[in-house]
């Protein structure tokens, strides 16, 4: 799965990344196979975490619109045990977090020990939809992608394991997924008028993704670079590199806090 991690200092040129490739399965039914083997991993791994209550996961979602962070959540996180693992999601700020420097709101919801917290959207927001519509000037905008990079620094050093990944959608693939909600009354409540605006800028988006991508994939928090317009490699590959990364950490369960020998259950 190491080949959609963005190397620090790649220059992130996003038509050269495939949006549906899918080397790592044979066929779908392979790849849902291996999904449902990722799947049971990551639950004892989740298990072992939240036992030792000593790592601290931090997973970071960022996609254009129907880019599927919703889906993934839902796939990639069914069977863990909700008491150890949190969604945070980022709207529009408020104005209590508006009134507040950018990353204020997002350092409040980081992981605390033993728990895996996903961001669905994130601080990347800053540099993405803020960038695209200018909603601050450019030069405080472009000074967020070292804030940003020291802030993940900040949160590394302090024991924190940070995740990204950009679910990289088609431009036609986000065309059927917006008809697919228009068609389906059950998926209304999804379909926001605001999407088709936000779809005119597709170029721009992808110009502010570059750059998070380019500048923003270090040592301490790298980017993955997800094909996703086919929802069960997307999620194959979130998982695998979950897994991975997981069964890198020192989890076991912890020690009795005193010796359990002799003891009698009456
Ligand atoms: P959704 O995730 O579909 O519920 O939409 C949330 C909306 O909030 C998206 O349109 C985001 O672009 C927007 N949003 C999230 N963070 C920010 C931010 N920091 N500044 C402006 N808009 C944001
Ligand atoms: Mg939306």
């Amino acid at each position: 799965m190491d080949r959609y991690r963005v190397a620090p200092g790649t220059q992130v040129d996003l038509s050269q990344w495939s949006t549906d490739d899918t080397p790592e399965a044979e066929s779908k039914d392979e790849g849902k196979e291996r999904f449902s083997v990722m799947n049971n991993r990551l639950e004892a791994l989740q298990e072992v975490l939240y036992a030792q209550g000593k790592h601290k996961i931090l997973i970071v979602l960022q996609a254009m619109d129907t880019g599927g962070k919703d889906g993934a959540i839902r796939h990639v996180f069914d069977g863990v045990n909700p008491q150890g693992v949190k969604v945070a999601s980022f709207k529009v700020p408020t104005p209590l977090e508006r009134a507040h420097d950018y990353l204020w709101r997002v350092h409040a919801r980081t992981p605390a020990q033993g728990e895996i917290v996903i961001f669905n959207r994130s601080h990347y927001e800053d540099v993405l939809v803020v960038r695209v519509h200018n909603l601050v000037p450019e030069d405080v905008w472009s000074r967020r992608y070292e804030q940003i990079n020291a802030f993940e620094k900040l949160l590394a050093d302090e024991g924190t394991t940070i995740l990204k990944f950009y679910l990289h959608i088609s431009k036609e693939e986000q065309k059927e997924r917006l008809q697919a909600r228009l068609d389906d009354p059950s998926k209304h409540w999804k379909f926001s008028p605001g999407d088709l605006a936000e779809r005119k800028f597709w170029p721009d988006y992808m110009a502010a993704y570059e750059a998070v991508l380019s500048r923003t994939s270090t040592d301490w928090a790298p980017w993955y670079i997800v094909p996703a317009d086919r929802k069960w490699y997307r999620n194959l590959v979130i998982s695998e590199v979950l897994v991975q990364t997981l069964a890198g950490l020192d989890l076991r369960f912890p020690e009795a806090t005193e010796s359990l020998d002799g003891v009698v259950i009456e």
